[in-house]
C-alpha cells in the first residue's frame, strides 16, 4: 500500500474512532503523577547560585561526584559537572528540602504535569472521555494544579465510608508535599568560573532532579481498596504507569514483595466482576533488574491483558526474561533489528500471557495480539493509527486541549523512512511463509499462533514537544480499543 494510501486510512480511522469514543464509560489511570519544573538557567542565575553556595565548597564536592543530591552543594556540584561536560545527567533527590531551596533561590520559568499517568489522564480528559478517574497516592495541593480542571476529570476519596468522585482541586491532602522534579536547561557559550577554574559550556543540554520522598509508595490506603468495587462500575478498562518506582528495600524489613502483591491485589480488585476487564500496563526504563522483572513476572503476567512500551523497553524487558541474544539484536540498531523487536513483541505476548503488546517506534508502530483478543486485526489498526495522530498532534502542538485539534496530527505526512524501515520485516515474514507482500502492506497479519499490526506512524519534523509521546501514543490506541469493545459493564450488572 502506498502512503497515499495509509493518508486515506489514517483519516477513515480517526473519524471512525473520534464517533465512537462517546461509547467509552470511564477510565481508571494511576499512579505516577508529579510536577515537573523548567528553568532555563542564565549566566547570572549560575553566578548568583555560586555566590550562594560557595565556590570551594562545590569544588570539593565536585571531586567526590555525589549520585544523589542532598544539599544546595551536591546540587550545584552536579550542575557544574554537567554544564562543564555538556552532558545530561538525572540525579535523584530522596526529600524535599532541595525542592524548597530551588524555590527559594531560583524559581522554574514554567511547571507542567509530569510522570505517565498524570499525563495521559489530562490527555483522556481532554479527549472528551465521558470519565477519567485519576490516583496519585500522593495527591498534593500543588500537583492539583496540573491537573485539567474539568467535570471529566474525577479523583476517588473515601468520606464516611464511601467512595466520592471529586475534582483533584477539592480533593487533595494538604499535608502532602508536592513531588518536584526539576528540569535545568542550559546553553552552548554559557561562561562562568568557580573556585579559579573558568568554564564554557560546550553545547545545549540539561540535569535533572528526580524527586524520590521516602513516602513514595505505590499503594492505595486500605480505605480506599476496601471501595474498589464503586471504582469499577465506572470503568471499562485501566491503565496503570509507574511501578518503576516500587523500590527493592524499604529499610523496616519491608521489601518490594509487598508492594508487588498489593499492585496485584488492586488490579485483582478492579477486575472482580468482570475478568475480561482490559488491563493497560506502560512500561518504562527502570535500572533495577530484580524490581523490572517483578513487575513483568508476576505484576503483567497474568493480571493485565495489554502492555505498551518503546524499543529500548522491549530490550530491557527481554533481558531480564531471559532472552539476551535477542535484546542484544533490538539494540543493535542495524536493519535486521526490525525483525528481532517482531520477534521479541511475539516472546513478549506469549512469556507474559497477554493479549496485546504495543511497541511505538519512531516511524512505525508494531503491535502483536493474542488469537483470543475480542476484536478483529481492522479495530487493531484503526487503533495505531489514531494513536499515531494524537501523537502527531501533541508534538506539533505541545498538548492537546480537545478532541477536535487532532486534525492537526492528521495533517502530518506520513512519515516514510518509517515504511521503509519495515522492508527488512516484510522479507523475514514473506520468506518463512507467515504472510504474502500484500497482506504485510496491508498491516495485519494473521499467523496461526497470533495477529500482527504494523502501521507507519506520522512523525512531527520540528515537535514543540516530544515528553510524554510516549505515554500518548499508548492511551490513544487503548481508549480506541475500549471504544470499540462490546457495551456491556458486567459490574453494574452483577452487583
Ligand atoms: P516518553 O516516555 O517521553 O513518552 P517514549 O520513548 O516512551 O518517550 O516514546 C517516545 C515515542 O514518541 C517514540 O517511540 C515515537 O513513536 C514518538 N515520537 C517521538 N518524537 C516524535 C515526533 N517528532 N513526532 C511523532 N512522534 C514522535
Amino acid at each position: 500500500m502506498d502512503i497515499a494510501d495509509w493518508e486515506k486510512r489514517y483519516s477513515e480511522a480517526v473519524s471512525n474512532v473520534k464517533g465512537q469514543l462517546e461509547n467509552v464509560q470511564g477510565v481508571f489511570v494511576a499512579y505516577n503523577s508529579n510536577v515537573d519544573a523548567m528553568k532555563h538557567i542564565s549566566e547570572t542565575d549560575i553566578k548568583k547560585l555560586i555566590g550562594i553556595v560557595g565556590c570551594e565548597k562545590i569544588h570539593e564536592r565536585m571531586v567526590e561526584y555525589p549520585r544523589e543530591i542532598k544539599d544546595p552543594v551536591d546540587f550545584m556540584a552536579r550542575l557544574v559537572i554537567s554544564m562543564r561536560d555538556g552532558k545530561a545527567a538525572e540525579v535523584p533527590t530522596y526529600g524535599t528540602d532541595l525542592n524548597e531551596w530551588l524555590m527559594d533561590n531560583l524559581v522554574f520559568d514554567h511547571a507542567r504535569m509530569g510522570g505517565q499517568a498524570g499525563i495521559m489522564s489530562n490527555l483522556l480528559a481532554n479527549l472528551g472521555l465521558n470519565n477519567v478517574i485519576t490516583y496519585v497516592p500522593w495527591l498534593s495541593r500543588e500537583q492539583t494544579e496540573y491537573f485539567v480542571d474539568s467535570p471529566n476529570l474525577k479523583y476517588p476519596v473515601v468520606e464516611d465510608g464511601k467512595l466520592v468522585l471529586k475534582r483533584p482541586k477539592d480533593a487533595y491532602d494538604p499535608d502532602q508535599k508536592p513531588k518536584v522534579n526539576w528540569i535545568i536547561e542550559y546553553s552552548n557559550g554559557m561562561k562562568f568560573s568557580c573556585a579559579g577554574e573558568k568554564y564554557e559550556v560546550p553545547r545545549d543540554n540539561r540535569l535533572i532532579i528526580s524527586s524520590r520522598p521516602k513516602w513514595i509508595r505505590i499503594d492505595m490506603s486500605p480505605e480506599m481498596y476496601e471501595q474498589l468495587s464503586d471504582i469499577r462500575k465506572e470503568i471499562d478498562g485501566a491503565i496503570l504507569a509507574g511501578y518503576q518506582m516500587i523500590k527493592e528495600e524499604y529499610g523496616n524489613g519491608m521489601t518490594y514483595r509487598h508492594y508487588v502483591e498489593k499492585a496485584v491485589n488492586v488490579i485483582e480488585s478492579l477486575k472482580a466482576c468482570n475478568p475480561d476487564m482490559p488491563i493497560h500496563v506502560e512500561f518504562t526504563s527502570i535500572q533495577n533488574k530484580v524490581i523490572r522483572k517483578a513487575i513483568l513476572t508476576d505484576i503483567v503476567k497474568k493480571h493485565v491483558t495489554s502492555l505498551g512500551l518503546d524499543t529500548v523497553e522491549v530490550a530491557n524487558a527481554l533481558n531480564v526474561l531471559g532472552y539476551e541474544e535477542l535484546a542484544y539484536s533490538v539494540m543493535s540498531r542495524d536493519e535486521k533489528s526490525v525483525i528481532a523487536l517482531y520477534e521479541g513483541a511475539v516472546r513478549l505476548l506469549k512469556e507474559l500471557e497477554l493479549q496485546r503488546v504495543h511497541i511505538h517506534s519512531l516511524g512505525y508502530y508494531i503491535c502483536v495480539v493474542s488469537k483470543d483478543h475480542p476484536l478483529d486485526a481492522d479495530s487493531h489498526r484503526q487503533a495505531l493509527l489514531f494513536a499515531s495522530t494524537v501523537a502527531a498532534t501533541q508534538a506539533t502542538l505541545g498538548a492537546i486541549k480537545c478532541i477536535d485539534d487532532i486534525s492537526v496530527g492528521l495533517e502530518v505526512p506520513v512519515y516514510t523512512d518509517g515504511h521503509d524501515d519495515l522492508i527488512e520485516l516484510e522479507k523475514y515474514l514473506v520468506r518463512r511463509g507467515i504472510c504474502t507482500a500484500e497482506d504485510f502492506e496491508d498491516g495485519c497479519i494473521s499467523s496461526s499462533s497470533h495477529g500482527l499490526i504494523i502501521v507507519p506512524s506520522k512523525v512531527v519534523k520540528d515537535p514543540v514537544a516530544t515528553v510524554g509521546i510516549g505515554d500518548a501514543i499508548s492511551a490513544g490506541a487503548f481508549i480506541a480499543l475500549l471504544a470499540k469493545m462490546p457495551k456491556v459493564n458486567i459490574c453494574q450488572i452483577k452487583e
